[in-house]
């Protein structure tokens, strides 16, 4: 049991405090708001948050707050044309809802749920000084506080940071559409336009103080003709520019919203934020550390609806780094370890890909834009990249691979099967989750994750497992001798997304030790196979490789867990416990 200081009770925060108190750590959470302000104040966020992040969520006992009342079900895309580029105009089903609760109703319920549950919530402003005097006698002291000034005890990380102003005025609307008005088909969506040159306007459904409502966000081209928000003064004239804008640049969303009214006098948001990575560490005077989370450490402009999730995913890994970490003290190095693992595994494709939705688009972005309107798996793919934005890399980003992409998963439209339905079906089988790795000939690292490896034989030892012929590091396993499975432990999500995505660096930031001909085996797995390959067979669009076991090693703990999509842990099955 550790002592711990979480500075702020928002998104990061609050989900932290409550993971860590369920640990059975003593942890005082600081607010510079009670639940009650919170709750009556103003709102904070559009806070959409996506279903990799909701399978990590903390609970939410309330009424509606669930994907099975107000879930978001897909996006409908509309980019006005240009004279080079026509009107686009498309939907795409995300595979599983995302959710919208306010982030007034969450952070309150999970302040009370924290405090029920005997926590030491304090409502306190915290600054420098009183950081100095928590080093002094907490294990380790988190700061969440957003985009609040306690920030900036937290240095710009200038090579992870491309701008040094905003790029869009932001404004968030809360508000009840007309009332009586029968919804459109769609109203389950998130309805995402873009008006190139001005700026975005998206809208999904939501759950607010006073029950369902209609967000409305706005994001205008600093000094373009969007930009107009600075002058409003009032909630009144806050909803008059919402629907003034609506009116002259959405035109077609306008008759939804006429007569909306706003859901409450707190119901409005304008602001400029200019995206930031930082580093994670932070050095106060004494000397002492403190760690950063959240948009405190790694903030992203609103665009892409991925900071409520980045830091919904974040504060699971660092409850999941503090929990593994035993009695050893919290120092520099691994509070920068751990946040590194948090930008490997995840943040840096939230980011990268937020920092280029907010530049021009380039040539083949438009294309694969414009080809989603004719290709549902193509628009499938886009959106369910606010769940994941890992699966956009590389491809959105180079047009080689944006061209091979769209190619193949055109061809899977032609499939005997339902491609998308077969994967989740087959996806109903709960498996562990390994990285495999290997060593080439010329002294290469090289890995993948994968969840296809069987046991085959006892005698011989045998193994197996199947890449897919389209793996980039495919050639490397060719050319090699031996590989390695490393079935993962259940803290090593985040091993696991890095090792699925490509990168110039796999390992960064991964330990390991080498085993039989080089190959590398990753500590911190629960046990690992150190195989020579025996036999390759071809099987459709994978290959499978069969290992005979030279070595193998097992150590305590539970195995990471692959289900329906998401990353997961054992439980005893309650008959049987
Ligand atoms: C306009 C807008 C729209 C957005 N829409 C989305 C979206 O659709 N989807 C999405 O995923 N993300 C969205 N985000 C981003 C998301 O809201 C944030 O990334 C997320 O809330 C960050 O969580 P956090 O814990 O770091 O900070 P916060 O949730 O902001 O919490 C920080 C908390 O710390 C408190 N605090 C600050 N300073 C102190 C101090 N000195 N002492 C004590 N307490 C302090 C604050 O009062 C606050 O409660 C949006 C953001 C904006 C601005």
């Amino acid at each position: 049991m550790r002592t711990i200081a979480i500075v702020g009770a928002g998104e990061s925060g609050a989900q932290l405090a409550l993971a860590l108190q369920h640990a059975g750590h003593r942890v005082a959470l600081y607010s510079d708001r009670d639940p009650e302000q919170i709750r009556s104040g103003a709102i904070t966020s559009s806070q959409c948050v996506f279903s990799s992040a909701l399978q990590v969520q903390q609970p939410m006992s309330l009424a509606q707050a669930s994907t099975g009342d107000l879930g978001i079900t897909g996006m409908h895309l509309h980019v006005e044309g240009t004279e080079t580029h026509p009107a686009v105009d498309w939907q795409g089903t995300l595979d599983r809802p995302a959710l919208s609760v306010d982030q007034r109703v969450k952070c309150a319920h999970w302040i009370e749920a924290f405090i029920e549950r005997g926590g030491d919530f304090r409502v306190e402003k915290v600054g420098v000084q009183r950081l100095e005097e928590l080093t002094a006698t907490q294990d380790l002291v988190v700061v969440c506080s957003g985009k609040g000034e306690l920030g900036q005890v937290f240095t710009t990380d200038r090579a992870k940071t491309p701008f040094d102003r905003p790029q869009r005025a932001v404004a968030v609307t809360y508000v009840k559409p007309e009332h009586g008005r029968r919804e459109e088909t769609d109203a389950s969506m998130i309805r995402m336009n873009m008006v190139p040159g001005v700026g975005e306007f998206f809208t999904f459904p939501g759950l607010s103080v006073n029950g369902p409502c209609q967000m409305m966000v706005f994001e205008a081209v600093p000094g373009g003709p969007m930009d107009r928000w600075d002058r409003v003064q009032s909630a009144a004239e806050h909803l008059e520019t919402s629907l003034e804008l609506l009116r002259e640049y959405f035109p077609h969303e306008y008759p939804r919203f006429r007569a909306a009214v706003l859901n409450d006098p707190g119901a409005c948001l304008r602001g400029r934020i200019t995206p930031v990575v930082r580093s994670a560490v932070g050095k106060l005077p004494s000397g002492r550390n403190v760690l950063g989370l959240g948009d405190a450490v790694m903030l992203n402009d609103p665009l892409t609806g991925q900071g409520s999730n980045n830091a919904t995913i974040a504060a699971d890994h660092y409850a999941r780094a503090i929990n593994v970490h035993g009695d050893a003290e919290f120092h520099e190095d691994w509070m920068a370890r751990t946040f590194d693992e948090f930008w490997r595994g995840w943040g840096q494709f939230s980011t990268t890909w937020t920092n280029a939705m907010l530049r021009q688009r380039k040539p083949w972005q438009h294309e694969v834009l414009a080809n989603a309107q004719q290709h549902d798996s193509l628009a499938t793919a886009l959106v369910n990249a606010f769940d994941d934005p890992r699966t956009l890399f590389p491809w959105w980003f180079d047009e080689e691979e944006a061209k091979e992409f769209t190619d193949r998963i055109v061809a899977e439209e032609g499939a005997r099967l339902d491609l998308r339905d077969f994967r989740s079906t087959l996806g109903q089988f709960a498996t562990g989750v390994t990285v495999v790795t290997t060593r080439t000939p010329q002294g290469a690292k090289a890995g993948m994750t994968a969840n296809s490896f069987t046991s085959v034989s006892m005698d011989p030892p045998l193994v197996l497992w199947c890449p897919s012929k389209f793996a980039p590091s495919l050639a490397d396993f060719e050319s090699s001798t031996h590989f390695a499975i490393n079935v993962l432990e259940s803290s090593q999500h985040m091993i696991s997304r890095q090792f699925a995505t490509p990168s110039d660096d796999k390992f960064a930031g991964v330990d390991y030790t080498e085993g039989v001909a080089g190959v590398p085996v990753l500590d911190g797995a629960v046990a690992t196979f150190q195989c020579r390959t025996v036999a390759r067979h071809d099987a459709g669009d994978h290959f499978i490789y069969v290992g005979e076991v030279e070595q193998y090693l097992r150590a305590e703990g539970d195995p990471l867990v692959f289900h329906a999509g998401a990353y997961h842990r054992t439980a005893l099955h309650p008959d049987f416990s």
